[in-house]
């Protein structure tokens, strides 16, 4: 097992980026197994999707929907209920296969950080096993 870390900088408080450039660069050139990206915050997710702007959009459009801005009781104290509600929804990690050091995903997906609490700096754990 071998673990990495990656940082990655969000400009807005919900958005999308595409990590999956980083995430090759953080596996081994010659392994084969799985690749775990695990988000070590409370306020983000990660999933896999397709990488379309447009689609990016309605998928934050559909987070914002969902879960409202205000009325929860969590904004007592720091007021991001909807950030932490957004991000258990979606999960904190995604476990990738790997084959000769190249990541195994389908022709239309990347791996997604989701920011609900943004702009800040992110860290990720990259465990290859
Ligand atoms: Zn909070």
């Amino acid at each position: 097992m071998t673990t990495e870390t990656i940082t990655v900088s969000t400009d807005t408080r919900l958005e999308v980026v595409d990590i999956t450039p980083q995430v090759k660069q953080a596996i081994q050139e010659d392994g084969d197994g799985t690749v775990t990206i695990f988000s070590q915050h409370t306020t983000t997710g990660v999933t896999i999707n397709e990488s379309e702007g447009r689609l990016l959009g309605d998928f934050q459009t559909a987070l914002s929907d969902l879960v409202s801005d205000t009325g929860w009781e969590h904004d007592q104290i720091d007021d991001n209920a909807d950030s932490h509600v957004r991000s258990m929804l979606l999960g904190p990690s995604e476990t990738v296969p790997v084959s000769d050091g190249d990541l195994q995903l389908g022709t239309w997906q990347s791996i997604l950080l989701i920011e609900c609490d943004g702009p800040r700096s992110r860290t990720l754990q990259i465990v290859s096993e």
